[in-house]
């Protein structure tokens, strides 16, 4: 059975002050967390160790949005792998799609950077998903196949299981359109597919998160859905009310039924 895992991307959104505050009000509204499921938070680079002491005694997890792909040296501005596991980070976010836009991260980089966040234990969350014009041309299936692919080629069984695949279908980021819960469907059972024909039994583990507009109003849906095992959430990570919603959405949901692919009748988990 898969747990999961509720993750806030802050993006470039608060200092100090802000990520006391949203962390404080987080705990006070959310003491304390279900075993069925996994809550992380991933503020700027600059707030990380203080999110970090702030949730020492809780169960939430904190995680970097990015890191470079080298183990150390002369690139002036990035931090690495080894000093996000140093300041106490789990996971990191890779090859979401602003960086993919915005910073030009292309498949390769995100390869590099996955092997090198599970070369030193830190899990990544690796984004997909198209743009719009994409899925209206159809090429949508096309284009997440091709980026899972080369986000995980290379690895082993073991590794495999590590990463957590992001589904942020672009047109639904930040703009409040959401797939519905069948075009979100269909698309993890689909990624679920291509990992299983790469890795066998062990895509059953992998977990597959939903990024795009989810809400406290549209949580249960997509999380209802056999393949959606979590969610990656932008604009109302912001907001503890929202997000605590969310997180309570995914645990209601885990002692009523558990996670169970697809692919698999009850019988079989
Ligand atoms: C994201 O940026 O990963 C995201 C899903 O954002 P939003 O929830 O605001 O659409």
């Amino acid at each position: 059975m898969r747990k999961f895992l509720i993750a806030g991307n802050w993006k470039m959104n608060g200092g100090a002050e802000f990520t006391s505050d949203l962390l404080s009000a987080i705990k006070t509204r959310k003491a304390v967390i279900s075993e069925d499921v996994d809550v992380l938070v991933c503020p700027t680079f600059v707030s990380l160790s203080m999110a970090i002491d702030q949730l020492h005694e809780s169960d939430i997890l904190v995680g970097a949005q990015n890191m470079h792909e080298a183990e150390k040296g002369a690139y002036t501005g990035e931090v690495s792998a080894s000093m996000l596991v140093e300041a106490g980070c789990s996971y990191v976010l890779l090859g979401h799609s602003e960086r993919r836009a915005y910073f030009h991260e292309d498949d390769a980089l995100v390869r590099e950077k996955l092997q090198t966040a599970l070369s030193h234990d830190l899990a990544p969350i690796v984004c997909v998903g198209e743009l719009l014009v994409q899925r209206k041309e159809n090429r949508h299936f096309e284009v997440v196949k091709s980026q899972t692919l080369a986000a995980f080629s290379g690895l082993n069984e073991e590794q495999a299981v590590q990463v957590v695949v992001a589904y942020e279908p672009v047109w639904a980021i930040g703009t409040g359109e959401t797939a519905s819960p069948e075009q979100a469907q269909e698309m993890h059972a689909f990624i679920r597919t291509i990992l299983s024909e790469q890795f066998g039994e062990a895509a059953r583990a992998i977990r597959i998160l939903y990024g795009g507009s989810m809400k406290p109003t549209n949580a249960h849906d997509l999380l209802s859905q056999p393949d959606v095992d979590g969610g990656l959430i932008g604009g109302a990570s912001l907001d503890a009310e929202s997000f605590v919603g969310i997180v309570e959405t995914a645990e209601a949901l885990s002692i009523s039924a558990g996670k169970v692919d697809s692919q698999l009748s009850p019988e079989e988990e």
